[in-house]
């Protein structure tokens, strides 16, 4: 093998007095009075058109973060058009060269940027140090270092067999056309690879980061071109969603699109493809990650420490705004006095506050239409028989937008809370009768359109194995004894199906493979 061998970034854990606290705490200091104004980039140049968004700080909403340029319609027009043109050289350049590229955008960030990458994200996304250090740091990196070595093993893929007088070879190709990267705001990690994975193996991105993690963005993009990637190859194009995506999805040259966000709106972008269909020159590669109804299910036989510990964790940190997040739970009824004292004794722990006080757990949602929709959702448990609200509930957006952990029990396994995303820091627990273990199961299965991530915890191994079976299909990452976030690239291939996504299992080999298309090449003698 050629690439170098490859491990994950080890964590740095910020302690204090330590030279990376000290670096971070400049770097807060510096983006928090920065404000900086972010063109569109496209070919290589700084575009401006006047049409001005602004990034506003989560936790202080009267800060505005950075500003930003909307893109137009002929700007879109011109990174498309760019994009083209870049990916002649961009294809046929010697492979090394291509992924030496990523490899020191990883060295750039894992040393020089790390510190300014991980206060964009604390003050523009609302992360805690921790959060930002396993999103902006450790995961990006991650993704950049590991895209190297699955690009390796992808291209040694050859037919296995050759007959005597003939040679049998693949050649992996990018896909004819560019790929669409529409990015969420709740990972700079995704961000960066959703137009990156396919760069990675040769295609060309117009990327579209989302208002709300600008500046993380554009951080992420400026380490890129650094490291070297050749003007055109990957389009900083910030623009009004619907207006990007009507764009993207009618140019006849749509190749391939990298989605992360929500259910409703990767929807309307595939029927928004199927509508277009007759023009396209190729069937265009579609790759998405949606929301999730994340569930632990408990078991009679479980460590309720581990069961409390995990849940917290997975439930509220990043306020529960990861799609794995935690945001249901089924317990025995026979577990359930100790675990809910438990549950809610640590909640009362956690501290809800600023990202740049490095004790806080939680910090502020990303904006007002989020809070408001959390807010919402509360506010039906509240005036629910069915449902006690056992701790947290409050909600305040005088000056950030915060909300409490909140954990809410219900009698009645359908309510509303326990079936639809939240998207914050709220779970819901029901009660279940040990004596329908398996029934329960069957329910948690049934009661949501997601597939993205669920937990057992238990100790009786006939305990774990029924619940792999009859949740089979509930999680395309399911966890045995631990919280079900936290995916690692490398380690647990991350993604779900149903209406949770594809499945392209990003942070794997799985997932650059869909942006290739072989071509066999028989040669006879
Ligand atoms: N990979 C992340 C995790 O396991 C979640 C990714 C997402 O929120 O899209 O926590």
């Amino acid at each position: 093998a050629k690439v170098p061998p490859i491990h994950n970034e080890p964590f740095l854990d910020y302690a204090v007095g330590s030279p990376e606290r000290i670096n971070l705490r400049k770097a807060l200091e510096k983006v928090s009075s920065e404000c900086p104004h972010i063109p569109l980039v496209i070919n290589g140049k700084e575009v401006k058109t006047g049409q001005i968004g602004k990034q506003q700080r989560p936790d202080k909403h009267q800060q505005t973060i950075c500003e930003f340029e909307y893109a137009d319609h002929e700007n879109v027009e011109a990174a498309i058009r760019g994009a083209l043109k870049a990916k002649k050289h961009w294809e046929t350049m010697p492979i090394d060269e291509r992924l030496s590229i990523f490899l020191k955008a990883a060295d750039l960030l894992s040393t020089q940027y790390r510190a300014e990458a991980c206060a964009a994200v604390m003050l523009g996304q609302g992360k805690t140090v921790w959060q930002a250090e396993i999103d902006a740091a450790v995961e990006t990196i991650d993704f950049w270092r590991f895209g190297c070595k699955f690009a390796e093993e992808i291209y040694n893929i050859q037919p296995p067999e050759n007959v005597k007088g003939v040679w049998n070879r693949a050649e992996h190709r990018p896909l004819e056309g560019f790929v669409a990267a529409i990015t969420p705001f709740n990972f700079v990690a995704i961000a960066a690879n959703l137009p990156s994975s396919p760069a990675i193996m040769g295609n060309v991105a117009v990327w579209k980061p989302t208002e709300s993690a600008m500046l993380g963005a554009w951080t992420m993009f400026n380490i890129l071109r650094e490291a070297g990637l050749p003007d055109g190859v990957i389009q900083f194009v910030p623009a009004k969603a619907s207006d990007f995506a009507k764009q993207v999805t009618h140019s006849e040259h749509l190749g391939g699109l990298h989605f992360t966000g929500s259910t409703a709106v990767f929807e309307e972008l595939q029927k928004k493809i199927a509508q277009n269909m007759s023009h396209y020159r190729s069937y265009p590669r579609v790759v998405g990650e949606t929301g999730g109804k994340n569930f632990h299910f408990v078991h009679e036989s479980a460590d309720i420490e581990n069961v409390v510990h995990n849940t917290i964790r997975g439930a509220f940190e990043y306020q529960g705004q990861k799609c794995s997040a935690t945001s249901r739970m089924y317990v025995p009824n026979n577990l359930w006095p100790s675990i809910r004292e438990r549950l809610v004794a640590e909640a009362k722990t956690i501290k809800v506050g600023s990202p740049v006080d490095f004790t806080s757990f939680m910090t502020a949602v990303i904006h007002e239409r989020s809070f408001d929709k959390i807010q919402s959702y509360i506010q039906k448990a509240k005036e629910s028989s069915s449902c006690k609200i056992l701790f947290g509930g409050r909600c305040d957006k005088s000056v950030g937008y915060f909300i409490e952990p909140t954990i809410i029990e219900t009698t009645d396994p359908d309510f509303v809370t326990m079936k639809e995303e939240i998207f914050g820091p709220v779970v819901t627990v029901y009660a279940y009768d040990p004596k329908h273990y398996v029934e329960t199961l069957e329910l948690a299965d049934s009661s949501s359109k997601y597939g993205l991530t669920a937990s057992i915890f238990a100790k009786d191994r006939d305990a774990i194995s029924k619940a792999e079976e009859v949740l089979r299909n509930s999680a395309g990452n399911f966890y045995i004894n631990d919280k079900c976030t936290g995916s690692i690239v490398g380690q647990q291939p991350f993604g779900g199906s149903r209406k949770s996504g594809t499945n392209d299992k990003s942070g794997s080999a799985s997932n650059l493979m869909r942006w290739v298309s072989v071509r066999s090449i028989k040669e006879s003698f």
